[in-house]
């Protein structure tokens, strides 16, 4: 343990510092919502950083290759943490035996240049090479699930630069006159210079991962106000925002809306009870969710009447969706329920009219509905050309 600490030391303790504060809020982020759990690598890459740069500043242990070792010991699964935290944002992840690859020849390395051919040139190479290669091949395979969001992008691009100043650190500090032992050069302004412009890169890059988090977390909470939580579909403000949306973009055009509801619902809640009537909600609610693409929005708005509104979808197309999903509906087992229980759906569907509002057009969706209900139930009506169609009049595929 030093006897005292320098203002320069003191100084550079403003790093480990920063850092720690940042592990802290990845920690508090991921305490308020456990499921983003790569909050807990970037927690765990913030803390092992402030770990490392206060061992190395405070020259813990005081003897210089076990100073280097061990300091190094937290910079590589700092920077690997940080990896694997942005790539499971993203979905992604690097294997196990990669990063212990990584750790192992690195850390090798370090020992090596420290114990049998002690070069600091060798161990700054190693050091922040390693450290450029991960960044940018992380940053590389983040690109492709960039998703399009502006905070995102800029994650990208600070990932990329500071991966790449990991490149341009190295050969500025081997353009400069080395000391030949390790202390004056770790006290030389030029060293502190350059750990702290690592300071400010790296708390960029924990304000833009913050600012990730918040959005993540924001998202979530967005999603749950508009989430029916038993089906997993739009509820009915959510859907009327987005069909309002839709409706709104001429791309969508033309548009259609397919209103299904439940037949005799009600004496499956009254055979079988509540429980069984949540269960068939949300068997039908997945296989909506199942069918639907991208850009179409499935909502569950009423007690077991569902919508499905498919931009770029003429009559016929939508016709073709809603009759399919009455037969996969109609051919669906209960098992856990009562093996025998069949479950079937009418479905009315309306074509949008331009300039109309979503409530007009889910009213005439809702009359085909009931038409299809007073026809005898398990069946899919349309309009085409003015005209209300069902299976018999349509050529069906
Ligand atoms: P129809 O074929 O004419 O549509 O007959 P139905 O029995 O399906 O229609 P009705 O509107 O009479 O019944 C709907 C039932 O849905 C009544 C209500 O108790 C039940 N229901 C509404 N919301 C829920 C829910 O969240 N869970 C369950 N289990 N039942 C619900
Ligand atoms: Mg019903
Ligand atoms: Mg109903």
């Amino acid at each position: 343990m030093p006897a005292h600490i320098t203002p320069n030391q003191l100084i550079q303790l403003i790093i480990p510092g920063i850092t720690a504060v940042f592990a802290l809020s990845f920690a508090w982020a991921w305490v308020y919502d456990k499921r983003l759990r790569y909050l807990r690598f970037l927690a765990a890459s913030f803390g092992a950083f402030a770990l490392g740069s206060a061992v190395q500043i405070c020259h813990l242990p005081d003897e210089w290759r076990s100073n280097a070792l061990l300091s190094a010991a937290f910079y590589v699964p700092s920077i690997q943490l940080l990896a694997e935290g942005v790539l499971r944002r993203a979905g992604l992840r690097l294997r196990f035996a990669a990063h212990a690859s990584m750790f192992t020849l690195v850390m090798g390395g370090m020992y090596y240049f420290s114990y049998v051919a002690s070069s600091l040139l060798v161990r700054i190479y190693i050091l922040n090479l390693s450290a450029g290669l991960l960044m940018v091949f992380t940053a590389l395979r983040f690109r492709k699930r960039c998703r399009g969001r502006t905070i995102n992008h800029i994650l990208l691009w600070v990932l990329l630069i500071f991966g790449a100043s990991f490149f341009i650190r190295t050969p500025l500090t081997v353009i400069q006159p080395l000391p030949h032992s390790t202390a004056p050069f770790a006290q030389s302004m030029f060293w502190v210079l350059l750990q702290l412009s690592l300071a400010l890169m790296g708390a960029v890059l924990g304000l833009v991962l913050l600012a990730a988090a918040m959005s993540d977390v924001i998202d979530r909470l967005v999603l749950e106000r508009d989430l029916d939580s038993l089906t997993e579909t739009l509820n009915r403000r959510a859907f009327e925002r987005l069909a309002g949306r839709r409706v709104a973009d001429k791309r969508s055009q033309p548009l259609a809306l397919i209103a299904f509801d439940i037949d005799n619902f009600k004496s499956i809640n009254d055979r079988y009870g509540h429980a069984a009537g949540d269960a068939v909600l949300r068997q039908f609610g997945a296989i909506l969710r199942g069918a639907v693409r991208e850009k179409d929005v499935v909502g569950r708005i009423g007690g077991e009447e569902f919508v499905l509104l498919l931009p770029g979808a003429d009559g016929k197309f939508a016709y073709r969706i809603a009759e399919r999903l009455r037969a996969v509906l109609e051919s669906s087992r209960f098992d856990e329920i009562d093996a025998t229980l069949r479950v079937t759906t009418s479905a009315g569907i309306a074509r949008y009219r331009p300039g109309e509002a979503v409530a007009a057009l889910l009213a005439r969706a809702d009359q085909l509905l009931y038409a299809a209900k007073r026809a005898g139930r398990n069946r899919v009506l349309t309009e085409l050309s003015d005209q209300t169609l069902d299976a018999s009049t349509l050529d069906m595929a």
